[in-house]
C-alpha cells in the first residue's frame, strides 16, 4: 500500500496521449470499491468523476442493462422509443422542464442547451441576441462551443478563433459583474450552480436567485449546467432545487446513466419554442439501451428517502473532513461543497497532484480540480463503513505528506509527479 502509483504516458499506447494516466487498471467494481488487475482493492471517491452515482455494478441498473440488451439495443430517433418517452416524462415531472432531448455526453447536452437559447431569441424577434455570459473557472466540456464557453484559456489555444458569442466572462458569484456584462446582444446566462472542475466553488446563496431576476428583467434565458451537480449529488435531484428558483434550460449528464453514456438537455415549453421539427438531432441520443439504464437509475434515486439520505451522508462526511482538516492544518486549508460534491482545498504550498498521489498510494481515488482542490465525489450510496475507511486513508495520506514536508525542511526538495488528469 505504501508505494505511490506513478503517473505516466505509456509510449506503447495507441491511445492519443491527451491524458496523464495513473499506472493502474481496474477490472471489477462493486459499490464504492474497485478491484485492479493485480487483485488490489481501491476505495473509489471519484466515481468516474461524479458518474457512478449508485456505485459500481448496482444490481438494479445491471439488470436493466442486461434485460434491455437481450431485447433491443438501438433504433433510430426516426421511430418511437418507449424507454426514452418514459424517462423524459419522469424527468419533466421531477423538474421545471416540459421537454427533454437526450444526448450521449455532457458537452453534447451543453451544445443543445446553447442552441436552444440562441434559437429562442431568434424566433422571439431578437436575432442579434447571440452572446452568452459565462464565468471564470467554468467548465462545460471540450467541444468547440463549450471550450469557448469555459473559463480555461489553455483549452482554447490552437483551435482557431473561439466560437463567437462567449467573450463576456465574468467573476463567478459576482452579480454586479454580471449586470455590467449584459447588453442588447445578450441571449442567456450559462452557469454551474456549483463549479466542479473549477474547484468545487459554491457561489453566494443568493446568486442563482439574483441571476434569475436579471434574466427576467432583461428577457434572457437562465441556462444551468448541472452535468456534475445534478442527479442527486447535492442531496436534491438537481442543485437548483436548493435555491428556490427554476432555470429555463438545463444540461445534464454524468450521473444520469451511472456510467452508461447518456446526457440530456431539458427546457421549458417557452424556452424551447424555437427547437422545432428538423432543428436538432442525434444518432445515438436516447436509444433504448441508454434510456432503459436511465430509467433504472431514476428508480433508485427517486425512491422515498434516497435523496434525503444523500444529504445526511454529505453533512456527516463534511463534519468528519472538518475534523481531518483540524488534525492536518499544514495539508488541508479548507472544506467546500454540498451533499456529496465536496472539495478539500489543499494548502497552496502542496500541489494538489502531490495530494491525489499520496491518497492513491493509500489505494483511494479522489479527483484534482482547479484552485488546488481535491474533489470527493463518492457514490451516493456510501454509508458509515466507506466513510470511516475514507477518513483512515485520507489521514494516512496527510501523514505521509507531513513526513515529506519535514524531510524537505532538511533535504533539497524532491517532487512527486503532478497528476493533471482532468
Ligand atoms: C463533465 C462536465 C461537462 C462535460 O461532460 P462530458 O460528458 O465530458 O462532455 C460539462 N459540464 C460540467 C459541469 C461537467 O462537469
Amino acid at each position: 500500500m505504501a508505494d505511490p502509483v506513478s503517473v505516466s504516458n505509456d509510449a506503447n499506447s495507441a491511445i492519443l496521449p491527451t491524458y496523464a494516466r495513473a499506472d493502474v487498471a481496474f477490472e471489477r467494481g462493486e459499490g464504492a470499491w474497485l478491484t485492479a488487475t493485480d487483485g488490489s482493492r481501491w476505495l473509489d471517491f471519484g466515481a468516474g468523476i461524479a458518474v457512478a452515482g449508485l456505485g459500481h455494478s448496482h444490481p438494479h441498473v445491471v439488470k436493466a442493462l442486461i434485460d434491455q440488451g437481450q431485447q433491443l439495443w438501438h433504433v433510430s430517433n426516426l421511430y418511437k422509443i418507449p424507454q426514452a418517452e418514459k424517462l423524459a416524462k419522469r424527468l419533466t415531472e421531477a423538474t421545471f422542464a416540459d421537454y427533454v432531448f437526450f444526448t450521449n455526453s455532457g458537452a453534447e447536452a451543453l451544445e443543445g442547451a446553447i442552441k436552444t437559447a440562441r434559437k429562442y431569441q431568434f424566433v422571439s424577434g431578437h436575432p442579434e441576441r447571440v452572446e452568452i455570459i459565462t464565468f471564470d473557472n467554468a467548465f462545460h466540456g471540450r467541444t468547440l462551443a463549450t471550450i469557448a464557453a469555459g473559463g480555461n484559456d489553455k483549452y482554447v489555444e490552437g483551435f482557431a478563433a473561439p466560437v463567437e458569442g462567449f467573450h463576456r466572462k465574468v467573476k463567478f458569484g459576482d452579480i454586479e459583474a454580471v449586470k455590467a456584462a449584459i447588453n442588447e446582444r445578450t441571449a442567456a446566462i450559462l452557469v454551474e450552480p456549483i463549479q466542479g472542475e473549477g474547484g468545487i466553488r459554491v457561489p453566494p446563496a443568493s446568486f442563482l436567485r439574483d441571476l434569475r431576476a436579471l434574466c427576467d428583467a432583461h428577457g434572457l434565458l437562465l441556462v444551468l449546467d448541472e452535468v456534475q451537480s445534478g442527479m442527486g449529488r447535492t442531496g436534491k435531484l438537481f442543485a437548483y432545487m436548493n435555491s428556490g428558483i427554476e432555470p429555463d434550460v438545463m444540461a445534464v449528464a454524468k450521473g444520469i446513466g451511472c456510467g452508461f453514456p447518456l446526457g440530456a438537455f431539458l427546457t421549458t415549453r417557452e424556452a424551447g419554442k424555437g427547437m422545432t421539427l428538423g432543428t436538432h438531432g442525434t444518432t445515438y441520443g436516447g436509444n433504448p439501451l441508454a434510456t432503459a439504464v436511465g430509467n433504472a437509475v431514476l428508480d433508485v434515486m427517486l425512491a422515498p428517502g434516497f435523496l434525503d439520505q444523500v444529504g445526511k451522508t454529505g453533512l456527516v462526511l463534511k463534519q468528519k473532513l472538518a475534523a481531518l482538516k483540524d488534525e492536518h492544518p499544514r495539508i488541508i486549508a479548507g472544506i467546500r461543497g454540498e451533499g456529496l460534491m465536496l472539495g478539500l482545498k489543499i494548502d497552496d504550498a502542496i500541489p494538489v497532484g502531490d495530494f491525489t498521489n499520496a491518497v492513491r498510494a493509500q489505494h483511494m481515488l479522489v479527483i484534482p480540480a482547479a484552485e488546488n482542490v481535491a474533489r470527493l465525489l463518492p457514490p451516493l450510496t456510501i454509508g458509515d463503513a466507506e466513510m470511516s475507511e475514507a477518513l483512515t486513508r485520507l489521514d494516512a495520506a496527510c501523514k505521509s505528506l507531513e513526513a515529506k514536508l519535514s524531510l524537505e525542511a532538511k533535504l533539497p526538495a524532491a517532487k512527486l509527479p503532478v497528476d493533471r488528469s482532468l
